[in-house]
């Protein structure tokens, strides 16, 4: 999955007419030096387009119309290298819907102290030009995000790289379509929330279908197909000589398949990129899809088990930032291990545990579940490797959404689980597991998650900001009394900035 291809970011300058067109003819050369640098320094995902210098309230409005109605554009990032009275910003920024960044730069890196004069200086003022901007933009209440430092510098460039990994996300949600298998585990309260809220307030359209929908496609799949896919788990993964070929248990590898095939084809049919299913509502089908949903994710779907849409959207959003860097999968809290001073985390699920995050080759197993009333179902079985992580739960408070992200140390298991027939993880939360844990239920995070290696909470804080959603942190920094304040403190805010 390639997000980013044909995507574009807009680089405005901000500037005016009193510095005459010989600066502005430089103002404008620097600002394509810059674009120019920024592409070629392979740190960042989107292309960036530079566009004329601004320089009048018309041209920035009609920018921003630009911007809004043109499809590859994703969002923009603006900058002053002189003074841009911002008056001249209202009209545009009043009309812009796509997401920006401030980036707080200058052209050069350092002040040339034994030549440097008046001309410089007019030339070189983003220093207070950008205040002048960034005034109108907390004037306006805009949600931005404001990067400090040389645009040549990595860090800088790190920071702009993950912000356009989040409007890209944002972007893709822009419209996505999420099909939800058989609603809801019955009576789970979690999982439940307003689609109508999510729609207005993320973009994406969540939308219920019947088994029926899902089991026609499974009927249709060929049998050479089904060969065919049987044979590719058996070249890609460990599979049990049970479920190989000449095993006693082919026959249920081949069922698997399957439902892959089918449930791949019925979201390509509908155009979906993130789905839900729920063990209570398997009717016509073999097996709990284990397997399917497993390598689905894998390929870029996001997925909420029993139901959870919003994970399913929050998994998907974050599969999309993740492109190219690494893993993320659906994730739930499932068992503790309340050893003193060696408290941890068992992360599984009954099977939909993405193989992006497996450490080593997957296995390919079959066991009993004992819920769901069906046939033993396939799944892939692995572990994670070491290491710094995150989990990350939306969750509907019924007046807004709460993004909740725990940082958590992936850690090795004590020992091996022989018998444990899932894909796995373990984890210490930060702080520890027992503020933590507290931390967590007391903010009312589900149990399901999205997790991730390669994503730091930049990332989730940047979604949240363009979504203009709660976000809060549980990390090495979180205590208990702060923290209980804090959530007070955010539904006071969240009621008032709602207004009726
Ligand atoms: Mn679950």
């Amino acid at each position: 999955m390639n997000p980013f291809k044909s995507l574009e970011v807009w680089f405005a300058t901000g500037s005016q007419h009193l510095y005459g067109p010989e600066t502005l003819e430089q103002v404008a050369a620097d600002s394509q030096h810059i674009v120019d640098g920024l592409n070629v320094s392979g740190k960042l995902p989107v292309k960036i387009v530079f566009k004329p210098v601004l320089t009048t309230p018309d041209a920035i409005a009609q920018l921003c119309q630009e911007a809004n109605a043109t499809p590859s554009c994703i969002g923009l990032i603006t900058w002053m290298h002189t003074f841009s009275p911002a008056k001249m910003w209202i009209a545009g920024l009043s009309v812009l819907r796509k997401p920006f960044v401030h980036l707080h730069t200058q052209f050069g890196r350092d002040i040339p102290w034994s030549t440097i004069d008046m001309d410089f200086m007019n030339l070189n003022q983003s220093a207070h030009g950008d205040r002048e901007f960034g005034f109108i933009a907390t004037r306006m209440r805009l949600a931005r995000k404001v990067i400090v430092g040389h645009w040549a510098d990595g860090e800088v460039q790190a920071e702009l790289g993950v912000w356009m990994r989040v409007v890209a996300a944002w972007h893709d949600a822009q419209g996505l379509k999420i099909a939800r298998i058989g609603d809801n585990m019955r009576q789970v309260a979690v999982t439940e929330g307003d689609k109508v809220e999510a729609q207005m307030r993320f973009g994406y359209a969540v939308n219920g279908y019947g088994l029926g929908d899902l089991v026609r496609h499974v009927d249709g799949a060929t049998q050479k197909a089904v060969d065919d896919l049987a044979a590719t788990y058996e070249r890609e993964y460990a599979v049990a000589p049970e479920l190989g070929r000449g095993g006693g248990r082919h026959e249920s590898l081949r069922d698997a398949a399957r439902i892959e095939l089918g449930l791949r084809a019925f979201l390509e049919e509908g155009d979906f990129k993130a789905f839900t299913t729920t063990f209570e509502n398997l009717y016509g089908l073999k097996q709990l899809p284990g397997i399917a949903v497993q390598r689905l994710m894998a390929d870029g779907y996001g997925f909420g088990a029993e139901g959870d849409w919003k994970t399913a959207a929050l998994v998907r959003a974050m599969k999309v930032m993740a492109a190219g860097l690494g893993g993320v999968s659906f994730m739930e809290d499932y068992t503790y291990h309340f050893a003193p001073g060696n408290e941890k985390v068992l992360g599984a699920h009954m099977l939909e545990i993405c193989p992006s995050i497996a450490h080593g080759t997957p296995k390919v197993e079959i066991h009993p579940l004992g819920i769901g009333g069906k046939e033993d179902p396939v799944r892939l079985v692995f572990d994670t490797q070491p290491g710094p992580g995150l989990n990350a739960s939306i969750i509907d408070m019924g007046g807004r959404f709460r993004l909740l992200v725990n940082t958590v140390d992936v850690i090795l298991p004590d020992e091996p689980l022989p018998r444990l027939p899932v894909a796995r993880t373990v984890w210490i939360p930060q702080p520890n597991l027992k503020v933590g844990a507290a931390a967590w239920i007391l903010a009312g995070g589900a149990h399901h998650t999205g997790f991730t290696q390669v994503l730091t909470v930049e990332y989730l804080e940047d979604f949240a900001e363009i979504g203009g959603i709660e976000f809060v942190l549980i990390d090495k920094n979180t205590d208990l009394r702060t923290f209980k304040r804090d959530l007070r403190n955010n539904s006071v805010y969240y009621h008032l900035a709602q207004g009726v």
